[in-house]
């Protein structure tokens, strides 16, 4: 099918990592083998997911060699799907609640600066269908893989387009990669959740050994009812996006009034390329060191770039004030 919309551009890169390390099947470390990047239209933005792609490395393993891919890629979007689940949630939001047709929402996403084409409204719309009718009971094929498998880690995903809509839930199996069960519940209440677990787990025809999610109260709640014992990891994205939102706005606002002190630094460099003594070479060295400090933009909150700025910015205050205590420097 021709594409008539260019593929939109990223508008932000994420790191995905596996959580685990060790093969689930063996218990031997899994390294990570390669990368697989994904572009995936949201509907805030556009984003480009760097995926850590591991592999058991026993070759006496069932899971030799086979990819292992992190846990909450699938929380993203569907296996192989350019728009996301919450581009999803919306369709199916505004078409059975709202009751808009295709153009309706198509329109609508538009507004939203979502890059899609009507035709991709309409193939989202199936595929919404298509996951809020999946019976976990009737699919042979998943049976099969799970019971292949012997056990199942589950990935719990709630995607709500917007506050006081209904949340669409989606139930994942992480190894494999399976889309278990899916639903549009009103309410993000545990219990209803819950009640949707208990579905997945009497049909299961494995064993759960795992369950991985974002940690919102809610779901801790009806993960610890529906599979009590059984262990919870949060998502090491959402854990970290959640930590780093306050320090990322803290930082942010440090980082401005930082950057507005070295506003002049180009006219300078432009003055310090035209001097062929050895002074404007020193000058254009330092307003070097400066804009590189301005640019080195680091991921908080592992590293914050405010504080990064700062470091930076003090160690070549340092230089200067040592320059100009050997005198060899006129203050400007
Ligand atoms: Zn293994």
């Amino acid at each position: 099918m021709a594409r008539r919309n260019p593929k939109p551009d990223p508008t932000r890169t994420e790191v995905l990592d596996c959580m685990a390390t060790a093969c689930p099947n063996c218990g031997k470390p899994m390294w990570v083998d390669y990368e697989n990047t994904r572009i995936i239209v949201m509907l805030t933005d556009v984003v480009k997911l760097r995926l850590r792609i591991r592999r058991c490395q026993n070759r006496d393993c069932e899971r030799y060699h086979k990819p292992y891919r992190p846990e909450c890629e699938g929380g993203w979007a569907l296996p192989k799907h350019e728009f996301g689940l919450d581009v999803l949630a919306v369709i199916g939001n505004r078409r059975y609640r709202h009751h808009e047709t295709v153009g309706e929402i198509h329109a609508f996403l538009r507004e939203q600066g979502v890059v899609i084409s009507e035709r991709s409204v309409t193939n989202q719309l199936d595929r919404y269908d298509e996951l809020v009718a999946l019976s976990l009971q009737a699919n042979e094929r998943v049976h099969q893989v799970l019971k292949q498998q012997g056990y199942g880690v589950l990935a719990v995903d709630g995607l709500q387009p917007d506050v006081g809509h209904e949340v669409l839930w989606v139930v994942r199996e992480c190894v494999s990669g399976e889309v278990l069960c899916a639903r549009a519940l009103l309410s993000s209440s545990g219990d209803d959740l819950s009640g949707l677990l208990d579905e997945v787990k009497q049909v299961l025809p494995v064993p759960v050994v795992g369950v991985v999610s974002d940690g919102q109260q809610s779901v801790r709640k009806a993960i610890a009812k529906s599979f009590p014992g059984i262990p919870h990891g949060l998502c090491h994205f959402h854990y970290l996006r959640e930590a780093a939102r306050p320090i990322y706005e803290a930082d942010r606002h440090a980082k401005k009034p930082l950057k507005k002190q070295v506003r002049e630094i180009r006219p300078l460099e432009r003055k310090a390329t035209k001097r062929d003594d050895e002074m404007g070479a020193i000058i254009h060295d330092y307003c070097q060191a400066v804009r590189s400090a301005i640019t080195d933009d680091r991921r908080p909150p592992l590293v914050a770039s405010g504080l990064r700025l700062r470091e930076r910015f003090i160690a070549i205050v340092e230089s200067l004030t040592r320059m100009r205590e050997k005198g060899g420097c006129q203050p400007s």
